[in-house]
């Protein structure tokens, strides 16, 4: 039993109400239904304090510093000792393009090497000058700055 909206006389539900006429819903189904078809509730937000979960940083080395940034992210720690050699190299054996091995430039390398020896080392009076200079250059410059030109740039001459 149920009570009729407007007299309130005792009113069975799906029945008309007997004293006003008013039809009294069989609420009771009427709302069961309606819950079964609401949307699910929102899943839970994730716990806070995990903002990097499923988000390892293992193979990122440069997270944080992305590539374009000022210095192009972090300077190898290696990147002295690389300068050293090379310029010393320029300096000392120029002449055979051994510093632009040292640097990684394979084909600068070659033509200071063959064409010093092609020569009989006629070519390898430049290439001394070239190396000598080159190597001075290498070791005024700051590992930042040596490492932006040299090994991101890949300049291969100066
Ligand atoms: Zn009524």
């Amino acid at each position: 039993m149920a009570s009729c909206a407007r007299c309130s006389t005792e009113v069975d539900p799906g029945t008309y109400c007997p004293t006003c006429g008013l039809y009294l819903e069989p609420s009771s189904q009427t709302s069961s239904q309606s819950a079964y078809s609401a949307p699910p509730p929102p899943p839970p937000p994730p716990p806070p304090g995990q903002p990097y979960a499923g988000q390892p940083y293992a193979g990122q080395p440069y997270a944080g510093q992305p590539y374009g940034a000022p210095g192009y992210g972090a300077v190898p720690a290696d990147v002295g000792s690389k300068k050293l050699a090379a310029g010393i190299c320029g300096i000392l054996l120029g002449t055979f393009g051994v510093h632009k091995f040292v640097l990684g430039y394979t084909n600068a390398g070659l033509i200071m090497l063959l064409s010093t020896v092609l020569t009989c080392g006629i070519a390898g009076v430049v290439f001394g000058v070239i190396g000598l200079v080159e190597g001075i250059i290498y070791l005024t410059k700051s590992d930042a700055d040596f490492h932006r030109t040299y090994i991101a740039q890949k300049k291969p001459w100066f």
